[in-house]
């Protein structure tokens, strides 16, 4: 059926003056559009801890941890995504559980091809074409050369046929639906897994950008510390991760104080044990994390030219990323920086619909993606 259109459309087409130069050049555009057309540009937000695939025409298609788990033999890939999250802790001696990604950036490079292959041949399949996608990647803003060529050679030796890098807080903002492309201050502040980014962006370009390694997993290790301090318990990452998104909160809630049975092992006696844990609990374990990440934003404001600060002032401050969702946390910041404070509408998919628009608008792809 496609090949019947094709002909079609090319037959039409070719009844124009054959065997000029004019010709020639138009049938090689058509050609160009044509693959365009078809081919099944994916845009990618692969994150320290969620990676997401946006199809173009399809929207997110893939949402899946990054994580994947392999046998230490043969080095061979036994899950991908949400089934090999759950195995972390909980894996025998021969099967490892590896998270790829640190700190926003590649830290296990040939694992992080393999989960990319694994994550386009999905995406990919959900197309149903034969040709090699574009993909758009958002990247971590200021992130060295030699680790966007690592982005670009794991993408295609995944099998992207060509690839594009966006900063991730102008994709973050553009999910957001802030008008970027005018000129006016905009503050992201993208908090994920690995790290917090925060920027102040203008006509589509980020104008200043500052990065700190405090964010969800931080966030989760400073459960499992406190815990550990104040009850002598030993807790796994995912139960800390748990217990986070459960009771975890930035500012005291006006409601009653929740509470939590935690399990884990007992650091004294060894034995397994339960104590209970409450919203204030975790509050005082997560306080140094959230205070490091208003600090930022505070410096970040006192780097802010002058004419975007005033600007800033009207539209605010946006919260994007997965890390946005503790609750409070737009309380918290609203009152230490006395600006107005809003949470993006699903926060942890703003940077891969932002790259997917991005995709969408070739124009906007020129403007803001560097071709990697
Ligand atoms: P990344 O872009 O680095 O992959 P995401 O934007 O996907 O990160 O956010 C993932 C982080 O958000 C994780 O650390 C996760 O624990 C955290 N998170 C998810 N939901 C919540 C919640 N309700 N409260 C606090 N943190 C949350
Ligand atoms: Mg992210």
């Amino acid at each position: 059926m496609l090949s019947k259109r094709w002909v079609g459309k090319f037959s039409n087409d070719l009844a124009i003056d054959l065997g000029t130069a004019n010709t020639l050049a138009f049938v090689r555009g058509l050609f160009k559009r044509w693959v365009e057309k078809f081919s099944n540009d994916l845009a990618i937000d692969l994150g320290t801890a969620n990676t997401l695939v946006f199809v173009r025409g399809e929207g997110i298609v893939i949402n899946e941890p990054s994580v994947v788990a392999i046998h230490e033999a043969d080095q061979s890939i036994i899950a991908v995504g949400r089934g090999a999250k759950a195995m972390l802790g909980r894996t025998p001696g021969n099967i490892r559980v590896i998270r790829p990604l640190k700190e926003g950036v590649i830290a296990d490079f040939d694992v992080t091809e393999q989960m990319l292959s694994y994550f386009i041949a999905q995406g990919h399949r959900w197309h149903r074409t034969f040709l090699r996608p574009r993909v758009v990647v958002g990247v971590p803003s200021g992130i060295t050369q030699v680790e966007q060529r690592a982005v670009r050679d794991a993408a295609l030796h995944a099998g992207a046929r060509a690839v594009y890098l966006v900063e991730e807080p102008v994709a973050a903002a553009m999910g957001a639906g802030l008008p970027i492309n005018e000129p006016g201050g905009n503050l992201i502040v993208d908090i994920g897994g690995g790290t917090t980014e925060v920027a102040v962006l203008s006509l589509a370009g980020v104008i200043y950008c500052k990065s700190v390694r405090i964010a969800g997993d931080h966030m989760d290790e400073a459960i499992r510390q406190h815990i550990r301090k104040h009850y002598n318990l030993l807790i796994g990452e995912r139960r800390a991760e748990e217990i986070k998104i459960n009771l975890g909160s930035a500012y005291p809630g006006d409601g009653e104080q929740r509470t939590i049975d935690v399990k884990g092992r007992d650091l004294v006696d060894g034995f397994p044990k339960s104590v209970v844990l409450t919203e204030d609990d975790v509050r005082e374990a997560l306080r140094d994390a959230v205070m490091a990440i208003v600090a930022t934003v505070r410096t970040c404001l006192e780097q802010t030219p002058p004419e975007l600060a005033a600007d800033i002032v009207d539209t605010g401050i946006v919260i994007t990323g997965g890390g946005g969702l503790l609750r409070g946390l737009d309380r918290l910041l609203g009152t230490e920086t006395q600006l107005p404070v809003t949470v993006a509408k699903d926060p942890m998919s703003c940077v891969a619909l932002g790259i997917g628009r991005i995709l969408d608008e070739l124009e906007l792809l020129k403007k803001v993606a560097t071709p990697a």
